[in-house]
Order: structure tokens, then sequence, then C-alpha cells
């Protein structure tokens, strides 16, 4: 095999993808909410990058800048570091790492090259993935309407799914009783011998609400409590103010972007489990990077979302706890583009085996062949750069 692999060409291919019984969130409409009979319109895009080798990278996502683009084309692509360090660089005023998407798909390209799957080339730690339920927004419209409704859920969550985790994304803009009555509900409605997160995805308005809440995480022996503070999980400052007042861990990070800021946070003091993520902070590459940071800090790393590439990841890091698998919703069934053929690799409800776990796929590279059928029934359009 040569040691130089160039890029010749990269493709982006759009589709588009409807999810039943989903809709925005009326008073606001940033949020993805329950509502029986609707539609929501979304899609996605897959990017290959072709090589001179024969190989292609193929990943999901990939809206590329020119600047990218020309950049890419004609570059080695075995040459992982050196290109990450240079997007990092060129991406340093606008979100402060280099796109996902790119460093993804050289990863693939490096595991087809070898023959084997990524987390082979990462280095591999465990082969089954423990995962977490983690739901919709709380929704004003017989879903996840009342505290009940989130322990009903949680409960089947763990008894019919065997998910040893549960994760509430409560409501947005409610009186605050309501959301302290869910977090207690839910414990009461599991026992104790389930994991419980709170992510309120900066939904709060006020220090006494984050408190209450806060508080509600203590006395129902909380795993983590993420981005409480309004807006997201940003100030070092707010969550060490707040661990002076509580006892459940704090996840913070995923909304901190580029290692050097996630670094601060963690001397700080700010967080006990620290967010990293594929597509917010540069691919596998950054991942790692942050993973090995919070392994020297003695903290443990939580992957932000699912898909292929965090698998690899999981599997290869020791100081992490969790897959997250979401988002979930007790009436909605399909809320992923069956981009892959088997359902295992979709990230729904039911993608997981009898004891919570998904699997990290075995075949090179990602390790997991996309459904063409699918992807070019439902195609928008493609662009080509050459
Ligand atoms: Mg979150």
């Amino acid at each position: 095999m040569s040691s130089a692999v160039k890029i010749t060409r990269i493709v982006v291919t759009h589709y588009e993808h409807e999810i039943a019984n989903l809709s925005m969130e009326a008073q606001f409409g940033f949020d993805m909410v329950y509502e029986e009979g609707a539609r929501l319109s979304s899609g996605g895009s897959i990017m290959t990058i072709e090589t001179d080798a024969g190989v292609s990278g193929q990943v999901p996502g990939g809206n590329l800048q020119p600047r990218v683009v020309q950049y890419l084309l004609g570059r080695n692509a075995l040459e992982r570091e050196a290109i990450w360090h240079d997007l990092k660089r060129t991406h340093r005023g606008a979100g402060g790492t280099p796109p996902g998407a790119v460093d993804v798909a050289l990863w693939d390209i490096a595991g087809k090259l070898h023959g084997v799957p990524i987390y082979a080339l990462l280095g591999g730690w465990r082969k089954k993935l423990p995962c977490y339920a983690s739901t919709y927004h709380g929704d004003e419209n017989g879903g996840l309407t009342r505290p009940e409704d989130y322990g009903e859920f949680a409960l089947r969550c763990k008894e019919e799914f065997g998910y040893p985790a549960f994760k509430i994304h409560g409501w947005i803009d409610v009186p605050i009783e309501r959301e302290v009555a869910a977090v207690l509900a839910i414990r009461a409605a599991v026992g104790d011998d389930m994991d419980i997160m709170l992510d309120p995805a900066g939904a709060y308005n006020t220090f006494d609400d984050v408190l209450r809440v806060g508080r509600a995480c203590d006395e129902a022996r909380y795993f983590w409590y993420e981005d409480a503070f309004r807006g997201g999980g940003f100030s070092s400052f707010a969550h060490t103010k707040l661990r002076q007042f509580i006892k459940t861990p704090l996840l913070l990070g995923e909304h901190v972007r580029g290692l050097e800021q996630k670094a601060d946070t963690i001397h700080s003091g700010a967080a006990d489990y620290i967010r990293a993520g594929d597509g917010e902070d540069g691919g596998i590459t950054g991942v790692m990077k942050i993973a090995v940071l919070a392994e020297a800090h003695g903290l443990d790393v939580e992957l932000h979302g699912g898909g292929l590439s965090h698998r690899h990841c999981m599997a290869s890091i020791r100081n992490t706890n969790y897959y997250e698998l979401g988002l979930v919703h007790p009436n909605i069934q399909n809320t992923k583009a069956p981009i892959y053929a088997d359902r295992r690799w979709l990230d729904e409800l039911d993608s997981v085996d009898e004891n919570g776990c998904v699997d990290v796929p075995e075949g090179p590279g990602l390790g997991v062949e996309f459904d063409w059928d699918y992807i070019n029934a439902h195609k928008t359009g493609e662009t080509v750069y050459e």
C-alpha cells in the first residue's frame, strides 16, 4: 500500500425524509416535539470522498465550504492529523473546530485500506456499548406531557428493551414545579437499578430554577445534570457555583467549542463529565483528543448523540459510560432516515439488544453499507467537487 492516497473527487448527495407524529414546538419553534398526525420534513446528506486508490470514504453529513474543498482535493487522505490541524486553523474564527464529517470520512478510508473497522485502528476497549434512551423534549400533546408520562416511558425502556439508563429532555418554559415532579416521578417509576440523567438543554430561566431541579436530582440520585443554565452550558463560573449547592455530578461541554476551551472548562473545576461529539468537535480525531484530555484529569467523556463514528470511538475509550440513543419517544416509531438497511445501526428505540446495548460494526472503516436504494429514491440533489 502506498503511503500517499490522493483525494480526487468529493460528492455530497442530499436526500429528504419525513418523520410521522413530530412537529416543531409551537411557542418558540426551535425544538422537535410529539404531535399526533403531524409530519416533520427533514433531510440529510451523504458525503463521499473518492481517492486514487479506488477506496472512498462515505459518511453521513457534509456541507462543505468551497475553501475546504479546494484545500482537500489532491491532498493525501492518510494525513489525518495534518489535515485536522490545517482545517482547525482555517476555522479558528467560526466554530473553532475542523469539519467533523471530513475527518470521519478520512478514518473510513484508512479503515477500508487496512481492511479493519475504525475501532481497531483507534485501539479497541469494548464491543458492547450500554445505552441511555434519550427522549425528545416534553410536549403538550398527550405524549410526554405529564410527569408520570416520563416515568411510564422510563419503566418501559427498562423492562421492554433492557435499557440500563434513561435521559430526559424536559419541557421548554413551563412552571418549574412540573419539571421537578418529572425528575422525581421517573425515579419512583423505575426503582434504584436504572441510571437517570437530566438535560434541560438550556431551558431554565433563573438560578433558582436550576437549583430547585438540581436538588430534585440529588433527592432522586441522578447520574448527571446537563446544561441547565439558560441558553446552554457555557459558563465555568456558573457551574462551579452550582456545584457548591448540589451533589449531582455535572456534565458540561456540549456547547463549549475547541480543545483548549474544553481544557479550560476542566481546569476551572466546573465539570464532572465532559462532552465530546464528532460533528461539533472535529470528527473522530477531535473526539479522541478530548477523551485523552479527560482521561488525564480523571474525568469521563460522554459522547453527544449516536451514530456509527461514535460507536467506534466509544469502543476505544476506557473513560466513558453510556451511548446516547435518541431521540426517542413512546409514540414515535421511526425517527431516523433509514440510510442503513439494518435497523440495528439506525439508533431507533428498538435498535438495542436485550441488555440495552448496541454493537460496534465489524466491517472495514465505519463498517456498514448504506442503503443506496432508499437514498436514491429520496434524493433531492447532488453536489460534485473535482
Ligand atoms: Mg445535551
